[in-house]
């Protein structure tokens, strides 16, 4: 029998690595990127956060402080309240007050200033939020000040203009709203999924307990702070950091009307068990594993760009990353000839570096189940490309990596591995494309890439995904309804679909 030590030989003998070609002009490193950090001075950061409920930060009944770390330096960030049942019992009981006394009488166009207030404090915050979502997730600071913190903002502001016009959404209705909402949220996108969930709830008129990941809490807390500089009502948005037990509590609370959680789909089955019956509104974003379909008619250079952004933004920790490509026959050495060549150029580092590419994966739990996984499709006979770039000598980290010669029954084929590693399988015929597309347990999202724009009608009405990209991939936008089908979950965040989730319609 092979030892541990003889089966990880095998199977680093297993993996093609993806080298940088040598220029055809030798330029030594004249080319090199210089260092490029962001600055980290402007940022204040506590030794200790406190729990935020009524609007103060109060220390926890449940006495109990966790650290959260930045994954790319392993450095202690901060200690970290953890909230348990008591607390969210007191988070729930000032979000009713809240609720009854103030937010629910305010006249909605007041509402909406505040939700404005916060926008505005945002966006005047942009730069501190950016800096720390990177430290406190590993995110490239690229993607967290130009997409992250720009779209958390745009989704107060796109909400702010709502409240006052909710009539208009659901004509021949009158809205109100439903009370206190338990939102939890993952480590994927802290900030922008604390926007999601926060600016629609309180813009109808209801308030919130939200619980942010147990990795991630920071910019939660920065939030926390907008909310008092806001001179928002105490208690209308409470923020309980803790584990999933402080999430489980928050679901099993009796005067919680509804519950919204992004998470994976296992988490997702818990909670829909215990709000069944309970009269809970609830919602589910949950996990996917979207196929992004290339046709031999599409541009294939923008496609490449397509599926490297598909895959390795935010280091594929993204519920709807294009994470199963699907390229026709005919085009396949091409495109991958192109993929491994765009891959060695990418640069995996410090998450500060405005250079960077690809960041750190977010915990070392994550880390070992992305190895797990990706050992699993070695082992079931795929094909492993990998990046040889450098792999820093603290924090977690995973080099860019595709796999070939995948089957549609691999682990790896149909499990969410939440990390940047693509698995790329082909086809023949449209009608291939997009059996294999749909033959799956989720639903989220998916990518078509074609010159056609009858195929793009054809192809995208067949898919069985809640967002499907054209010629594009991770386009997001406050007006457009995000959410999915089967294991992906119900319900939809986002437009005038994501209103619904936070109204009683009379
Ligand atoms: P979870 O679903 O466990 O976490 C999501 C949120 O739910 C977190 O705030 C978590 O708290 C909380 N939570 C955990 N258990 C419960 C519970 N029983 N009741 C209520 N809330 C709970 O995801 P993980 O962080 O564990 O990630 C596991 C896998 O899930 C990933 O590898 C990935 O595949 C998938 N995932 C999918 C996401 C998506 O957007 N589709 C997002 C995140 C993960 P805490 O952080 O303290 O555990």
């Amino acid at each position: 029998m092979a030892t541990v030590k003889e089966e990880q030989e095998a199977r680093e003998h297993a993996v093609r690595r993806i080298e940088r070609e040598k220029p055809a002009l030798e330029f030594g490193s004249a080319w090199d990127y210089a260092p490029a950090p962001e600055s980290r001075d402007h940022l204040r950061l506590e030794e200790r956060y406190g729990l935020f409920i009524g609007g103060k930060f109060v220390a926890p009944k449940s006495k109990k402080y966790f650290e959260t770390v930045n994954p790319a330096t392993e450095e202690t960030l901060a200690q970290v309240a953890e909230a348990g049942p008591a607390d969210v019992d007191a988070a729930v009981t000032a979000a009713e007050e809240a609720y009854r006394k103030r937010w629910s009488r305010l006249k909605p166009a007041d509402r909406g200033k505040y939700v404005y207030r916060i926008a505005r404090l945002l966006q005047e915050k942009s730069r501190e939020l950016a800096v720390l979502e990177s430290m406190d997730g590993g995110k490239p600071i690229k993607e967290s000040r130009d997409v992250d913190v720009p779209l958390a903002i745009a989704h107060f502001f796109y909400h702010a203009g709502w409240a006052d016009k909710l009539e208009y959404a659901f004509p021949r209705h009158t809205v109100s709203p439903i009370g206190v909402c338990g939102q939890i949220i993952p480590w994927n996108f802290p900030l922008l999924m604390a926007a999601w969930k926060i600016a629609p709830a309180i813009s109808c008129g209801n308030t919130v307990v939200l619980k942010p990941a147990e990795t991630t809490p920071l910019t939660a807390m920065l939030l926390a702070e907008v909310c008092q500089e806001a001179d928002l009502p105490p208690g209308v948005v409470n923020i309980l950091p803790g584990a999933g037990e402080t999430g489980a509590a928050l679901v099993n609370h009796a005067r919680v009307k509804k519950i919204a959680f992004t998470g994976s789909t296992d988490v997702g089955k818990i909670i829909q068990r215990a709000t069944a019956g309970t009269g809970k509104r609830l919602t589910l974003e949950l996990g996917g594993k979207a196929a992004n379909i290339v046709f031999e008619d599409a541009p294939i250079d923008q496609a490449v760009e397509g599926i490297i952004n598909g895959i390795y933004f935010n280091q594929g920790h993204v519920c709807c990353a294009g994470s199963r490509l699907l390229v026709q026959e005919s085009i396949a050495d091409t495109v991958l000839q192109k993929l491994s060549d765009r891959i060695a150029t990418l640069r995996m580092g410090d998450p500060l570096d405005k250079n960077t590419d690809v960041g750190a994966i977010n915990s070392k739990m994550q880390l070992d189940k992305i190895r797990e996984l990706v050992a699993c499709g070695v082992e079931e006979g795929a094909e492993l490309h990998q990046s040889s770039c450098a792999i820093p000598p603290k924090g977690f980290w995973f080099p860019p990596s595709f796999f070939t010669n995948v089957a549609q029954s691999h682990r790896i084929a149909r499990e969410e591995i939440f990390g940047p590693v693509l698995t790329v399988m082909t086809f023949r015929t449209p009608d291939e494309a997009i059996e294999k597309a749909n033959n799956i347990p989720y639903g989220l999202s998916a990518g078509v890439w074609t010159d056609k724009g009858s195929k793009i009608f054809q192809i995208t009405q067949k898919m069985r995904a809640g967002v499907v990209w054209a010629n594009t991939f991770n386009k997001f936008d406050p007006t457009s309804p995000f959410g999915g089908y089967k294991e992906s979950g119900f319900g939809r965040e986002g437009g005038v679909h994501g209103l619904r989730a936070y109204v009683e319609l009379g």
